[in-house]
């Protein structure tokens, strides 16, 4: 069975080339370690490349701040679901990894002293809620691109080892069921191969392209809680997706927050600033969730634009060109481009798009996998994880913040780990003969169209669990949902001497996909409240009384568990929950 295998070994292995699997394996090659990193696409085409607003930290570059002020606002943020723990050591640590990278090469924009520029983001303020804050560190609109450049610059400089276009596609055990590596395929050859590692690492993004429309690469399937689920371990929060307010229509091509940062404000198709009655503090600064909401029931209430009136402008040409091109250059190209308007002169057309996935694999501050204890050999960081720092909403600039604060934790925990490994364990025949069992049932030819299935499976996720919700449109998403896998257990590639392999890792992903439309429907449908993104329209109200607490599903279930929120930071006082308005 082996034999099939093209075996390797590694200290550790990570699944993702993104900015979360990049900090982690820098790390770890800093070390001495042996490291590989396996990833799907290219390093530089992760989907950390197109991250455009920046990375928040509390650094007084561009006012006063306090790395405790980005806490209470990530903490108010998060509806009070994020853990503060977790959100105290993120806050505490961020002006250090934002210097860090700065050192390692990445070219921030600077203010006219030198110092990194910083610019406002939604949800941010000084004096815990008082007067907004700009705290959100920029390479232009192109940060994403800028940091994951510098991070495989120096994976390089360390000797980190890259198998590029090799698609991950489960956990191997050995024969005690420790996790000891990863399964992959490579799919410029089809060959099999076997990654046995003493630590394997998940960095393998997020699932936003569950939602039919997405601000994600279609590399974004979730593909890490796919192989957890399948391992039998648990996924977080799965109910908790984030609605971007400015996608562009047709596309999801992401407006960054950075316009209305700059200055942008929205309006509807009565000329007027709308975001002055949902918000009178923060206005178009407002919390995402808060605006995504508001858009949305402009559009509801008859006040969109457009021939079907279904999305609101976002006005930037009081900037000016100079402005846009200097600070906003990517948005520009994306308005002109995308939406066929320069942004200097015309308004942006915009609407609420999915955009980023807050739940995912639960992990304890150094990525450790928790069900409920540490999963031995098995983390996970980045998009993927759920630490959990964002709660039931995320605020702009912290993701970027969380890969690296995370990813760095986690290369450090790796590290102690490997000097307590003494040798790498070898998967078990058993658990090669399962993905290669799985891998077969891609090798028969089926009926049905997969591209069409995965279509149906995206407009029904984004149909029954989009922006508003309720139970009964829940329950029958769930029922349509059932439908559609009974369908999927008999589809088949049509032609298979034809396909390439690139059409069996659509394949691959659709299986991934699938499992987290059922647990982000089954838990979504369980929670009776409505918390940050979550918001069901049969109960309109935050109930901390009973829902202070984190959805945990596993596959097969059909009601998750749950686990309280932790409110208690180490250093600092705890955040008491309150009402949210910002
Ligand atoms: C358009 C857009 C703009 C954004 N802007 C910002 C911003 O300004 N600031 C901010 O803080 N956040 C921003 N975000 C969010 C942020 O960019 C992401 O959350 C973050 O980059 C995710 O990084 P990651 O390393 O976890 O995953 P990714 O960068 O998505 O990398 C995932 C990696 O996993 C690999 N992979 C996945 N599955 C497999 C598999 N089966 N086998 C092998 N490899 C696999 C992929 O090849 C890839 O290398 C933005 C998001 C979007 C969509």
């Amino acid at each position: 069975m082996t034999d099939s295998w093209q075996q390797h070994e590694f200290d550790v292995v990570v699944i993702g080339g993104g900015g979360a699997g990049l900090r982690a394996s820098l790390a770890v090659a800093q070390a001495g370690l042996r490291v590989a990193v396996v990833s799907k696409v290219h390093p530089l085409r992760s989907h950390t490349v197109s991250a455009q607003g920046g990375i928040t930290a509390a650094m007084a570059n561009n006012g006063d701040d306090d790395w405790r002020w980005h806490m209470y606002d990530t903490v108010k943020g998060s509806d009070w679901l994020g853990d503060q723990d977790a959100i105290e050591f993120m806050c505490r640590h961020a002006a250090d990894a934002v210097y860090e990278l700065e050192h390692m090469g990445l070219l921030f924009s600077r203010l006219p002293d030198g110092r990194i520029y910083q610019r406002q983001f939604g949800g941010q303020t000084r004096h815990f809620g008082g007067e907004q804050a700009a705290r959100t560190c920029a390479a232009a609109d192109r940060t994403g691109h800028a940091l994951l450049h510098t991070l495989y610059q120096q994976n390089l400089r360390a000797g980190t080892a890259f198998f590029d276009e090799y698609f991950a596609l489960d956990l191997l055990t050995t024969v005690d069921g420790q996790v000891c590596g990863i399964a992959a395929l490579e799919l410029a050859t089809g060959r099999r191969h076997a990654f046995a590692a003493g630590q394997t690492v998940l960095a393998t993004g997020g699932g936003g392209r569950l939602f039919r429309h997405s601000t994600n690469a279609h590399i974004n399937t979730g593909d890490g809680l796919g192989m957890v689920l399948r391992a039998g371990l648990p996924v977080q929060d799965m109910e908790f997706w984030q609605f971007h307010p400015t996608g562009l229509p047709g596309s999801g091509s992401l407006i960054s927050e950075a316009v209305r940062g700059e200055g942008g404000y929205l309006v509807n198709a009565n000329g007027e600033r709308f975001m002055q009655r949902y918000a009178p503090h923060a206005g178009d600064l407002a919390s995402r969730d808060v605006v995504a909401r508001a858009i949305a029931l402009e559009i509801h209430a008859g006040r969109g634009l457009g021939p079907h009136a279904d999305y609101v402008h976002l006005k930037l040409d009081h900037l000016g060109d100079r402005l846009i091109r200097e600070r906003l250059p990517g948005i520009r190209d994306l308005a002109i481009r995308f939406a066929g308007v320069d942004p200097a002169r015309d308004p942006v057309p915009v609407v609420p798009t999915a955009h980023y996935m807050m739940g995912g694999i639960p992990v304890s501050l150094c990525g450790e996998v928790l069900a409920p204890h540490p999963v031995a050999g098995l983390y996970a960081v980045g998009e993927c994880a759920c630490v959990s720092v964002h709660g039931a909403n995320r605020l702009g600039g912290n993701s970027l913040l969380d890969l690296v604060v995370f990813g760095r934790a986690t290369g450090q925990r790796l590290v102690e780990a490997a000097q307590h490994t003494s040798a790498v364990a070898r998967p078990s025949a058993d658990s090669l003969a399962a993905v290669t069992e799985r891998l077969e049932v891609w090798q028969e030819p089926g009926e049905g169209n997969l591209a069409d299935l995965r279509q149906r499976l995206q407009q029904t996720v984004q149909k029954h669990c989009g922006v508003f919700r309720t139970a009964d449109w829940l329950a029958e998403g769930l029922h349509v949902l059932t439908q559609l896998e009974e369908e999927q257990r008999r589809i088949g590639l049509q032609d298979h001497s034809r396909v390439f392999n690139l059409e069996r890792m659509e394949a691959l992903e659709l299986d991934n996909l699938f499992l987290l439309a059922r647990a982000t429907l089954v838990c979504a449908l369980a929670r009776t409240e409505s918390r940050g993104a979550h918001t069901r329209e049969d109960y309109p109200d935050r109930d901390d009384r009973v829902w202070l607490k984190h959805s945990l599903y596993r596959l097969g279930q059909s009601m998750p568990d749950y686990k309280p929120v932790n409110l208690q930071p180490v250093d600092t006082a705890a955040i008491q929950p309150v009402s949210r308005t910002y």
